[in-house]
């Protein structure tokens, strides 16, 4: 069967200039170069699970203007379902980015239609969540549209990823109703209030797992009462920009097939490291054939 992802996030413009240095406050300076990239949690991780070879279906919300017709038509001709994406009132969500000769970054980032993902517009699309085997989540729209797409999910018995990026504290009414609950390792810093007892705290509420991705390292999940590592697979890092987005569509699509939990995390973590020898976001994220033949089968 093709395996169906439900994803609920953000759609953004990433607007990025490159210049020697970053400008002083007041300033104006000339840049180098500029550059154009759709980005957004939400948007980034259905991408990945549609490449990945999924039935995706997106909710979130863009504004009426050019960048939302840019991000909805690049979604759409990369597979994924946006027809029940809100068109809002005010501007698509962007980033503005600075980069210096260096690498550094400073970032704005502006959520605006993001923002105007209400409750009441899951509400009205319940068929989708009862129409998918897993619903995937990010941080970067409303909390109280994050609750309500963890409400509606497990009412409908589906399963639910939440991918808690950017970090931000997460009711704990949530975690009886999250089934995976997927941090970076500074996410995971940030949400155990104290780090000894935090696998402990955190996990024994959630309904399956905690899943914590550590870069190059690897990846570390609980199982009942242990922790289970699996390193990661060893490739020339170009960037890894979206490495997490990609760990998170793999990890979906495998999930929304039945595979076990080391197999998910095992085709994640592989279309995690093809992502991470490429440039760019969106660019980078890996096609199922392309996992297929690196993992060998
Ligand atoms: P990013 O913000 O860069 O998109 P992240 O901080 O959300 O990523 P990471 O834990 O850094 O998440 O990376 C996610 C997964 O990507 C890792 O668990 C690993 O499987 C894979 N990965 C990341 N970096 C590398 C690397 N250098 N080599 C191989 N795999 C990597």
């Amino acid at each position: 069967k093709v395996p169906r992802v439900l994803v609920i996030g953000s759609i953004n413009m990433d607007l990025v200039s490159y210049s020697d240095r970053i400008p002083s406050l007041g300033e104006t300076i000339l840049g180098n170069r500029f550059a154009m990239v759709p980005g957004g949690k939400g948007a980034n991780q259905a991408l990945a699970a549609a490449r990945l070879g999924a039935s995706v279906s997106m909710l979130g919300a863009a504004g009426k203007d050019s960048y939302g017709e840019q991000l909805l038509q690049h979604l759409n001709n990369n597979g994924v379902d946006i027809s029940r994406v809100k068109r809002a009132d005010t501007s698509t969500g962007v980033a503005l980015i600075n980069v210096d000769a260096r690498g550094n970054n400073q970032i704005v980032v502006i959520p605006g239609a993001n923002n105007e993902l209400a409750p009441e517009d899951l509400l009205q699309n319940r068929e989708i969540f009862e129409a998918c085997d897993v619903v995937v989540l990010q941080m970067e729209i409303p909390m109280a549209t994050i609750g309500q797409a963890i409400e509606l999910a497990s009412g409908y018995g589906k399963l639910v990823v939440l991918n808690p990026a950017p970090a931000h504290e997460i009711p704990e009414a949530w975690l009886s109703k999250i089934d995976y609950l997927v941090p970076n390792e500074h996410e995971a810093d940030l949400l155990g209030h104290v780090k000894d007892d935090f696998y402990f705290s955190i996990r024994r509420h959630l309904k399956k797992s905690l899943v914590i991705t550590q870069g190059a390292k690897g990846v570390s999940f609980s199982e009942g009462k242990t922790i289970v590592f699996i390193p990661a697979l060893k490739v020339q890092a170009v960037d890894t920009t979206a490495a997490g987005d990609a760990f998170i569509g793999g990890f979906s699509v495998a999930l929304a097939e039945d595979r076990s939990m080391e197999e998910a995390i095992k085709f994640a973590s592989a279309a995690a490291a093809i992502s991470v020898t490429r440039e760019g976001a969106q660019t980078s994220l890996p096609y199922r054939k392309e996992v297929e033949e690196f993992s060998g089968g």
